[in-house]
């Protein structure tokens, strides 16, 4: 049961429901602010969403941490060694794809995997996320893209 003060504080609240204008106008209004929850709703949904795909990259960065066993002072030049190294094995691959005329699809996909391990040690030792490096360079591009500045060259066009 609805005390007094219950009953006036909700009259203060969605205004004296008793003149048929005031309950359009509440009605409307109610309307418009349950159209704003479920926008602000759908858009927070959409957002997290968004986010957990960065998380991805993060996840995977922390499991290469755990299969990671070189010595971690030695991280940034073991991993820009071990990344260069990683993408000669690729291109070793496409290069005798080309030589022999067979493809090995899976052979090249692995050597990006490796590639992509010491992306994300390489980004581990510079104390960056893996889903920083990915955000970046979607930006980076973006911007590109829009200012239609993908050809060309230089780092900061
Ligand atoms: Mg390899």
């Amino acid at each position: 049961m609805m005390t007094n003060n219950e009953y006036t504080s909700s009259i203060e609240y969605y205004g004296n429901p008793r003149e048929p204008e005031d309950v359009m106008t509440m009605l409307q209004r109610l309307a418009q602010e349950f159209e704003e929850d479920t926008e602000a709703y759908l858009d927070q949904e959409e957002d997290e969403e968004e986010m957990s795909q960065w998380y991805e990259f993060d996840a995977y960065q922390d499991f290469t941490d755990s299969t990671a066993i070189y010595p971690p002072e030695k991280g940034l030049e073991y991993t820009a060694l071990g990344l260069a190294s990683e993408a000669g094995e690729f291109a070793g691959k496409v290069k005798k794809a080309i030589r022999d005329n067979q493809f090995d699809l899976d052979a090249m996909a692995a050597e990006l995997g490796d590639v992509l391990w010491y992306v994300a040690q390489a980004a581990a030792a510079l104390d960056v996320h893996l889903s920083d490096v990915a955000q970046m360079n979607v930006e980076k591009l973006k911007s590109r893209k829009e200012r239609n500045t993908l050809g060309g060259s230089g780092d900061e066009r």
